[in-house]
């Protein structure tokens, strides 16, 4: 039975009504990583990784919520005035409601079942898929017309305001905007993006380092507040900075003696990360995945050296990566600190590729791999149920 089928009859069982299949994808980023937060550009693709959502409509105004993942249920009223954060899944779905409902889109009461394929902290962003997906649906219940730029924000505002992350606008811009076939370049000050086809016999390989370090969330917060410092003294010499975006590496280099080194070397790698997004699409432009693959390791060095968001075990997998047959290029995904790596495989090389890196990581570090050869999936939508 297809997937949505077996998610219909699961619903069914639960809820003992019919629902409609809404799907919204994780994300690989192929570039432009810690960019987003400094309004600066992107290179995200959707993957064929879903959170998948059942949803039928309840007289009421309760969100009955089921997820599989947790194999938990919860009831939330949306007029519950005590309504806040509890610190647990159900924040994604309901913060998405409520940002929803805060820019006019009124939802009704439904009952929804959850169930994500998106591994959850790897850096595929499974936290976006249930937030496009759940808004999604919800706005489409309610019989409302559906602005794909305005879901994403009002996702980015649910996990900033009332999860309480201070994530950028990549992940659900994408999981929203993505295009089969193609990654998208995103130019996260105007939110605008241009569509880059992927070359066909390319595959978009995915490593799970199995490790997520601790110190994730808090080194996440602490990168975005030095490129903040960064910032506020480098438009004390510059008034026409706002973002790091509006910073060239010529004109760090000029001013490097008015900020501290550490924090020289943040804004280092977010100014020279942008001008890699930039290059990086030229170069898929003109079908020269070598020079992309340049890119890509240049990244992941800047990353490790300068951001130091990178760990051992992302060092190992692009390490291990760079050394097989077929591989344009390696980088860490995400945050950093664990989760993914992505690489560029041709195609017809990914199957031993796969092969060859579950053996030689697993030997390395003792930990067996997930690893996923995918394509550029389409953004979320609504299934055949
Ligand atoms: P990432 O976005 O990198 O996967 P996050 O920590 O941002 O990691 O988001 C993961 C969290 O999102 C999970 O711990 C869970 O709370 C929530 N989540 C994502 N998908 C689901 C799902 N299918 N069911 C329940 N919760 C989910
Ligand atoms: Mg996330």
């Amino acid at each position: 039975m297809h997937a949505s089928g077996v998610l219909t009859r699961r619903f069914e069982e639960l809820f003992g009504k019919s629902p409609r299949i809404y799907q919204a994808p994780g994300r690989v980023n192929l570039i432009g990583e810690h960019t987003d937060y400094n309004d600066g550009f992107v290179m995200p693709a959707a993957i064929g990784l879903y959170c998948n959502v059942a949803i039928a409509k309840r007289s009421d105004r309760v969100l009955l919520l089921h997820s599989s993942n947790m194999a938990q249920s919860t009831s939330i009223n949306l007029d519950d005035p005590g309504l806040a954060r509890r610190g647990q899944w159900t924040d994604y779905v309901v913060g998405t409601a409520l940002a929803l409902e805060k820019i006019g889109c009124r939802v009704s009461g439904a009952d929804i079942l959850i169930e994500g394929e998106v591994p959850f902290g790897s850096g595929l962003s499974s936290s976006a898929a249930i937030e496009v997906a759940a808004g999604y649906a919800l706005l489409d219940l309610a019989g409302l017309p559906i602005d794909l730029l305005q879901l994403a924000l009002a996702c980015q505002r649910a996990e900033n305001e009332f999860v309480g992350a201070r994530c950028g606008i990549m992940d659900q811009y994408i999981s929203a905007h993505g295009q089969a076939d193609h990654a998208l370049m995103l130019d996260c000050r105007s939110l605008q993006s241009t569509p880059l086809p992927l070359p066909e016999d390319v595959s978009l390989v995915v490593c799970n380092t199995g490790v997520k370090h601790s110190i994730a969330g808090g080194e996440y917060n602490q990168r975005r507040a030095q490129c903040e410092d960064g910032v506020k003294r480098l438009a004390s010499v510059l008034p026409e900075v706002r973002a790091l975006r509006d910073v060239t590496p010529a004109q760090l280099d000029e001013y490097k003696k008015s900020l501290p080194e550490t924090i020289y070397q943040r804004c280092r790698h977010v100014v020279t990360e942008n001008e890699r997004v930039q290059q990086a699409a030229e170069a898929l432009e003109a079908g020269d995945l070598a020079r992309f693959g340049e890119l890509m390791a240049a990244s992941h060095r800047s990353l490790r050296d300068d951001y130091e968001v990178s760990c051992a075990e992302l060092d190992i997998m692009v390490e291990l990566a760079s050394r097989q047959s077929g591989v344009f290029g390696a980088r860490m995904t995400g945050g950093g600190f664990g989760g993914c790596t992505v690489n560029l495989v041709r195609s017809d090389s990914s199957q031993q590729f796969r092969q060859s890196m579950t053996r030689q990581y697993e030997s390395r570090t003792g930990i067996h791999p997930e690893i996923y050869v995918l394509s550029a999936a389409n953004g979320v939508h609504r299934a055949a149920s």
